[in-house]
């Protein structure tokens, strides 16, 4: 078997579309407050990005710098201050954070119903009662994609291995929404030596770890669906977590890296954004 390859640009491009429409019913042009403290190049990397994918479907890119210096108290206020301003819809604070700052507790300080990123702890909430309308960005492209393949998620075996608060655990959530069974592993899988026997067992497999070659191809069960969402660079070149050469051939999909999760993520996004200011 070679697997189909589930790419990310094409979905993108589909959802963009309906951006445009709902945009065009709203009759305004959203705003998106960028919050950037400091100055990560990876930060700027996914700024610029964000920046040319809003632009491109006619929103509105506020990005505001602040010292790396800055105090929580004083992000806090910066924050306050935009969730009272009526003319901002959605409002994401870029990652790295410097140290002094605790990324959990300032996300509990965007309005729920400007947190475009998902991550408010109200939002996360909905997802357990399967009522967000707003969806952590990453999990929400992984469901994109295997919405795509058309295969029915009730009753399969999935496997999420990775458990962090922005990917595997919201995702967990909404898989089992779908009726999946899901199984998620993490660090303490892999050190009981457990990761390649639940792996093995996957109809479905998504993995977000941050470790190249953590998966091992001859793992993937034949005619698994295998979403990458790890993102390594090893030796110049960008990979995921997931042997791609030998998965490619047993998976029926898979993802490639770059070029899967990712340009879907920043779409999503928007998406947010958008819906957001519906709701407002
Ligand atoms: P993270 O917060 O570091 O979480 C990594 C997860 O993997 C943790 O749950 C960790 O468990 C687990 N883990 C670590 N070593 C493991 C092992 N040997 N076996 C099994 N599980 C292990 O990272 P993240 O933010 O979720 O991101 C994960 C990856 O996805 C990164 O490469 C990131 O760059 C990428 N990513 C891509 C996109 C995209 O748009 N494509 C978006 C977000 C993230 P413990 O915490 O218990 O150690």
């Amino acid at each position: 078997m070679c697997a189909k390859l589930l790419e990310g640009k094409p979905i993108a491009e589909k959802i963009k579309e309906a951006i445009r429409q709902d945009i065009q019913t709203l009759g305004k042009k959203p705003v998106l407050a960028s919050i950037m403290v400091g100055d990560n190049a990876g930060a700027q990397s996914y700024v610029k990005s964000q920046q040319k994918t809003a632009e491109g479907l006619g929103i509105e890119y506020q990005l505001h710098k602040l010292e790396s210096s800055i105090t929580e108290a004083s992000l806090i206020e910066f924050i306050q201050k935009l969730n009272q301003n009526k003319s901002v819809n959605g409002i994401i604070v870029q990652m790295p954070l410097p140290a002094q700052i605790d990324y959990k507790k300032i996300s509990a300080f965007i309005a729920a119903e400007k947190d475009i990123e998902g991550m408010n702890p109200a939002n996360m909430g909905k997802i357990v009662f399967g009522s967000a309308k707003i969806l952590p960005c990453t999990p929400a492209a992984v469901m994109e994609l295997l919405k795509e393949t058309g295969v029915d998620l009730y009753g399969k075996e999935v496997v999420v291995v990775g458990h962090s608060e922005i990917v595997g655990k919201p995702l967990a959530l909404l898989l089992l929404d779908k009726f999946a069974t899901v199984t998620v592993c993490h660090i303490g899988t892999s050190k009981a030596g457990k990761l390649e026997e639940h792996v093995k067992k996957a109809e479905v497999l998504i993995v977000a770890v941050g470790k190249a070659g953590l998966i091992k191809g001859e793992w993937v069960k034949d005619g698994a669906i295998v979403i990458d969402v790890g993102i390594n660079r090893v030796a110049d070149k960008i990979v995921g977590d997931v042997e791609f050469e030998a998965a490619e051939k047993r998976a029926a999909w898979i993802t490639p890296v770059p070029g899967g999760v990712g340009p879907l993520t920043v779409t999503m996004l928007m998406c947010n954004l958008v819906e957001a200011a519906k709701l407002q």
